[in-house]
């Protein structure tokens, strides 16, 4: 096993291509080499479809090398006070603050995200960290005087060692969404990055080292399928989460549970936004498009199906107009990889083919860069005039397309999202408070939105769900994914010792 400590900062502050350090695992404290590789990939900057580093798929053995770190690492953290434990997390958000602009350059590299939406997903993820700063002040458990001189408390005690397992789209805020309620809750953590976007976590890293985090608390096991398979058959890993697609949160689900752990697995999406006649046009155009174009369409939240109810024409073609005039590369970044681009164009071509008209067509634009890039791109793209059962309706596409169903009655559009087997996010645009109240009692999406086309809760507010966007109990971030890093310990208590009273007493 070779170890290393030293990386260099990323150096980029600009779109300039950059190649920078290769992923290894961070196991009690050291940059190491796998020492069970399954295969070696490239880590490709999705503007430039050119390798900038690789990262070395690991196996069981990695996993099992991780999970023997926490374990020497995890009695001196758990016994500390929850308040020491969120001193690194108040260290964690002045670094991150500190090295914003290195960060977002390195999640565009990455990710292909443009800078501002990469420093949009860095504010976002201290804004994680800051919650995790709150929690001493909200784990006070509770405590009664349940019978006279019997007290009963609860306590918050850690799990043990957890996994958190993540996406390629939000490469360092869903990391975030969990270690701070996982660390400050005194647990050890093994983070499996998308072997896709792995660096991101090589900087949080770096940052939790230099925030003062023990080594061996905070352990990074790159992989694919056979890291996460062995992430959820290790006896010795207490609870699993996952962000990531419905096909494999669902099988992950069963298999973490199989085995006796706490899962909490986030899949997929087919967000719906619905539009009736009495939107606020400007207002609704606006969020419309940024909320299909933005992060190039890929992210959970992102519009996928515009419900467009009786006569919406003048937003309709505020839409169009709006999305035609974005330039990739400015407004919204590159497609992580050739393969989505060309499942995306699968997509729109079975649309047109099937009667749908490309009233906005992405599959013309060219690369941003006049330098000759040849980098993944697809612009924004409206397709009208589709049908609720073709493909571009019912599955995610996870890009810069819209879908455009036109119905004539409100109630036709709620049976239109009710039908989707996902239940992420939905969202009305009315200037009416009692269409408002109608549509926000009858989705069927843990996350909605009024007039609002990206309903992140924000902190302290739980992220989660629905449906087939979610397997397993409870939000993710916020207080629930506090619960879920802990467990409850209830100490019942009676000093006053009374020979004479029964055990209710
Ligand atoms: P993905 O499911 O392909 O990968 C997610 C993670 O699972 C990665 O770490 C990957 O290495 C691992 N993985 C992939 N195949 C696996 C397999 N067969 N067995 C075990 N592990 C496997 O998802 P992605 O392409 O990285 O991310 C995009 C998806 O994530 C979209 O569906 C998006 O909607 C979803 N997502 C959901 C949320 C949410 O909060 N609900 C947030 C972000 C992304």
């Amino acid at each position: 096993m070779t170890a290393s400590t030293a990386i260099p900062a990323f150096p980029a502050r600009d779109y300039a291509f950059a190649p920078w350090v290769d992923a290894r695992n961070l196991i009690g404290g050291q940059w190491v080499d796998a020492v069970d590789p399954q295969a070696t990939l490239d880590v490709i900057n999705p503007r430039y479809g050119r390798a900038m580093a690789t990262v070395t798929l690991s196996g069981a053995a990695d996993v099992d090398a991780a999970v023997k770190a926490a374990n020497s690492a995890l009695p001196a953290w758990r016994a500390l006070p929850i308040r020491e434990r969120a001193q690194v997390m108040f260290r964690l958000r002045d670094l991150m603050r500190r090295d914003r602009d290195a960060l977002s350059w390195l999640l565009s590299h990455e990710n292909g995200k443009v800078f501002s939406q990469a420093a949009a997903e860095v504010d976002k993820a201290i804004e994680c960290v800051e919650f995790g700063c709150s929690l001493p002040n909200l784990a006070a458990g509770t405590q009664l005087e349940v019978s006279r001189g019997v007290t009963c408390e609860l306590r918050y005690e850690p799990v043990g060692i957890v996994a958190c397992v993540t996406p390629f789209n939000f490469p360092i805020m869903v990391p975030l969404w969990t270690l701070p309620q996982a660390l400050v809750g005194g647990n050890a953590v093994i983070l499996k990055p998308s072997e896709q976007t792995p660096l991101s976590m090589v900087a949080l890293g770096e940052l939790l080292r230099e925030a003062g985090l023990p080594d061996g608390i905070f352990n990074v096991v790159n992989g694919g399928r056979a890291a996460v398979e062995a992430l959820c058959d290790h006896p010795g890993i207490q609870a699993f989460s996952f962000v990531g697609s419905t096909r494999v949160a669902r099988m992950v689900y069963g298999r973490a549970c199989a085995t006796g752990k706490r899962a909490l697995c986030l899949g997929g999406a087919k967000n719906h936004l619905i539009v009736v006649p009495d939107a606020d046009p400007q207002v609704t155009i606006d969020n419309i498009v940024a909320s299909f174009t933005g992060c190039s369409g890929q992210r959970c939240m992102a519009a996928a199906n515009l419900v467009a109810v009786g006569n919406v024409e003048s937003i309709i073609e505020g839409v169009k107009q709006q999305a035609a005039a974005l330039v990739a590369g400015k407004d919204h970044g590159a497609i992580n990889s050739a393969a989505s681009v060309d499942r995306i164009r699968g997509y729109i071509d079975a649309a047109e083919a099937g009667g749908a008209t490309v009233a906005v067509d992405g599959r013309r634009s060219a690369a941003p860069d006049a330098a000759g890039t040849e980098g993944y791109w697809l612009g924004a793209t409206v397709l009208d005039h589709v049908r609720p059962d073709m493909p571009a309706a019912r599955e995610e596409i996870f890009g810069t397309v819209l879908s455009i169903i036109r119905v004539d009655t409100l109630e036709q559009a709620l049976e239109i999202e009710n039908a989707n087997p996902y239940g992420n996010a939905s969202c009305i645009y009315t200037t009416s408070g009692e269409v408002a109240r109608r549509v926000m009692g009858r989705v069927e999406a843990g996350m909605c939105g009024v007039n609002v086309g990206v309903p992140v809760p924000r902190e302290p507010f739980g992220f989660g769900g629905w449906n087939d966007s979610k397997f397993g109990v409870g939000n993710i971030t916020g207080w629930d994914g506090f619960r879920f890093f802990t467990r409850g310990r209830k100490v019942t208590t009676k000093w006053a010792l009374q020979q004479d009273w029964n055990w209710m007493a």
